[in-house]
């Protein structure tokens, strides 16, 4: 059946050249049960391994069924085991973290058998070895003469002609040796046995032939029994059965399930890198969420045709020369355009929702979302920012129809000034507009004017301004603390930074009171008259020209536009830097995570080198191995999903995370995450394949790698 001509192999070590095997010449048939004898280090392993395509060889030929097999492959190799041998190893090889049944299932699984097939003839196999008792006990629970059963019912579930034993007893006391070795007799039937052995006489009993080895060579070679006769055939098949798709995801599953200590530390890790993998998002469509006007929050309303006029030194304006220019529409003193004022909706109501509007006369460009435009005085249309109309905190539709008021400024009290009709949205707008039916009232006006008098600051002589908060009181005075007393103390307001007036106020000192506070008559509030222009919106097809125009007049000319356009060049800019950096981030965590997750998954070599002596071939084990871990990140994608919404829906309590995640983000996430995982699984099983079978399957590159 196998044939050796003139077989020698070496090891190469680090340079050092040692034999393993010289010119062996050896016929082993079907029906023999062969055992293997010499010193240890003799080579009984290294002959045994050569036979089994454990090893390769290096000089010599091997035959089997007449075939020549020096041709072998890695594939051919793990081919040939699958379909021809079974292993007894003395350390036991089976996967702990299995139970018996799972064990012995897998040589049926891979044998492209289904669940349920495979189950059923491993519990029947099961029982003939004597272990019925301990079918769902896991690896690590089974004495060592119960572990040795498992590996033969395994091999009896190959069915393989060739079992090859190497020190099968070895660990075990010898009356439990000695049930081992019947057993294998019981098995053995017509299959080519080789036992490897240094205590021959536990195997005296049963075997046919002695063979024994010293310094790689054969030195005896006895046979002791007549063999069975066996047909001999000439075929050898190194075709790949077929391992049914769904067993793939199954032994990857059980792979996760069976190791739950490391799967939670895996998934601990995985956690960590989605997690982070979150906030890199999150931070990146925060970004990309602020559009524009970051550069001017004074400047709200961003329309194409727009432009506001001012001058540096705080004077008026000269209506004159703003008239020589071609305009659709004039807007004066335009800072009521720019100013936000909070209003409420339905003041009357228990739950007034607040909102903080700009007011404008003109007709901003804006798309319907329900409603009609005012028809009446103290009607209202609200143009909403385009990236409020799909989620916000807060339901816009709610407040058409109701009663608005504008809060007073320092005071829970709200104006009355009318109703909301219809609701918009417009790209234009940075805040909420609020447009009337014609001219926006006095009152109205009058309430801009006294939420903008906060712009207020004093500037003590020869040293720093100070900022002054607002008192609603039934006097005027500016209270400084004690230490200003005596000093000169000027007192600057404006309006909107546009328009500067004087105001008269007592002066009085209080050690009680660390900042500076401007107490003001609420009944009598000093308001500056405005009967000049100091700030002015024109609308204009020509805005090039009309801003050459005025600026040559001195005027200083602000187009919010603009300003629009260089926000959204430099939010992109900043947008790409963060995409790269969460790109270095994400190639960082890979190495980080891969080291990490590599020790855990080393320590898993030993079951992958069991199924791979079981004969899976690389790319089968691949999958198992990508299943795996794709399956671990995939669950530690999800938990992380799961945390990071519940932490941030009670973190913020502004925006929601409808606002940034969306369907197509939230699947980005999970491909990236999967991605990810993917190329940690491909590294691992790439260093799978750096070392030979026998080193994997005894557990060795845990230690030495
Ligand atoms: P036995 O099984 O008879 O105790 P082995 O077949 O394991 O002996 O080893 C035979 C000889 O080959 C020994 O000298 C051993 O040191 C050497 N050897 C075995 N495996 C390797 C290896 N992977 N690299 C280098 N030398 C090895
Ligand atoms: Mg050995």
């Amino acid at each position: 059946m196998i044939e050796l001509k003139n077989v020698s192999k070496y090891y190469t070590n680090n340079g050092v050249v040692t034999l393993g095997l010289r010119n062996i010449n050896l016929k082993l048939n079907q029906g023999e049960i062969v055992a293997i004898t010499g010193d240890s280090g003799s080579g009984k392993s290294t002959l045994l391994n050569v036979i089994t395509a454990v090893d390769t060889y290096e000089e010599g030929e091997i035959y089997f069924e007449g075939n020549e097999t020096s041709y072998f492959n890695q594939n051919d190799m793990d081919t040939f085991r699958k379909n021809y041998v079974s292993f007894i190893f003395q350390n036991y090889n089976i996967i702990d973290s299995y139970t018996v049944l799972e064990n012995v299932m897998l040589p049926l699984l891979l044998a492209g058998k289904n669940h349920e097939e495979a189950r059923k003839e491993a519990k029947e196999i099961i029982d003939k070895v004597g272990l019925s008792k301990r079918i769902k006990h896991k690896g690590t629970k089974l004495s060592g003469g119960e572990k040795q059963r498992c590996v033969i019912a395994r091999a009896l579930a190959s069915d393989s002609m060739i079992l090859a034993c190497d020190e099968p007893t070895g660990n075990l006391d010898s009356q439990t040796g000695e049930e081992i070795i019947r057993l294998i007799q019981e098995v053995a039937k017509d299959k080519l046995v080789l036992i490897v052995t240094h205590n021959y006489n536990q195997v005296s009993s049963i075997a046919t032939r002695r063979i024994k080895i010293a310094d790689g060579e054969v030195v005896e070679d006895i046979h002791l029994q007549e063999q069975q006769e066996v047909e001999e055939n000439n075929t050898m098949s190194l075709e790949e059965r077929k391992v049914k798709k769904s067993t793939y995801l199954k032994l990857a599953l059980q792979n996760v399930l069976s190791t739950p200590k490391k799967t939670i530390f895996s998934i601990t890790v995985f956690m960590v890198i989605s997690f982070i993998t979150l906030i890199l998002f999150l931070m990146m469509l925060e970004r990309s969420y602020e559009t524009y006007s970051d550069a001017n929050h004074n400047y709200n309303l961003q329309a194409e045709d727009r432009m506001i006029v001012y001058r540096m030194d705080h004077q008026a304006l000269d209506e004159e020369i703003l008239n020589k220019v071609k305009y659709d529409e004039i807007y004066y003193n335009a800072f009521y355009e720019e100013t936000k004022l909070t209003i409420a909706c339905d003041p009357q109501g228990n739950y007034p929702i607040s909102l903080d509007v700009c007011f404008s006369e003109h007709k901003i460009k804006n798309k319907l979302i329900q409603g009609t435009m005012p028809q009446n005085e103290n009607e209202y249309y609200l143009v909403i920012p385009e990236q409020y109309k799909n989620g916000y905190y807060f339901d816009f539709l709610s407040i058409l129809q109701k009663n608005i008021g504008i809060k007073k400024y320092h005071k829970y009290e709200y104006e009355i000034i009318g109703k909301i009709t219809g609701i918009g949205w417009s790209k234009d707008v940075e805040y909420s507009y609020l447009i009337s039916y014609g001219e926006i009232s006095s009152d109205v006006k009058q309430l801009v004017i006294q939420s903008m008098q906060k712009n207020s600051y004093c500037v003590l002589e020869d040293g720093p301004s100070l900022e002054m908060s607002f008192v609603a009181s039934n006097r005027n005075a500016i209270v400084l603390p004690k230490k200003y007393e005596g000093k000169e103390v000027e007192v600057h307001h404006y309006l909107n930074s546009i328009y500067e007036y004087t105001l008269d106020f007592d002066f009085e000192y209080n050690e009680e009171y660390v900042r500076p506070y401007l107490f003001y008559d609420e009944e009598n509030p000093i308001l500056p008259e405005l009967n000049s222009v100091y700030e002015a919106v024109l609308y204009t097809k020509n805005v090039k020209e009309a801003k050459a125009f005025l600026e040559k007049q001195g005027y200083n000319v602000s187009v919010p536009m603009d300003q629009k356009v260089k926000a959204s060049v430099i939010n992109l800019a900043i947008l790409y830097l963060f995409l790269a950096l969460a790109i270095m981030a994400l190639v960082c965590l890979y190495f980080i995570s891969y080291v990490i997750l590599s020790r855990v998954y080393a320590s898993k070599n030993k079951d992958y080198g069991v199924l791979r002596s079981l004969g899976m071939v690389k790319k089968q084990l691949g999958r198992i191995v990508i299943l795996e871990v794709l399956a671990t990140g995939f669950i530690a994608s999800i938990l992380s999903f799961i945390v990071f919404v519940i932490v941030y829906n009670t973190t913020t309590d502004i925006f929601t995370m409808g606002d940034f995640m969306n369907f197509g983000i939230v699947l980005l996430y999970f491909v990236i995450m999967l991605i990810f995982s993917y190329f940690i699984a491909k590294r691992f099983n790439r260093r799978l394949y750096k070392f030979s079978v026998n080193t994997t399957m005894k557990g060795e590159v845990a230690r030495n790698d």
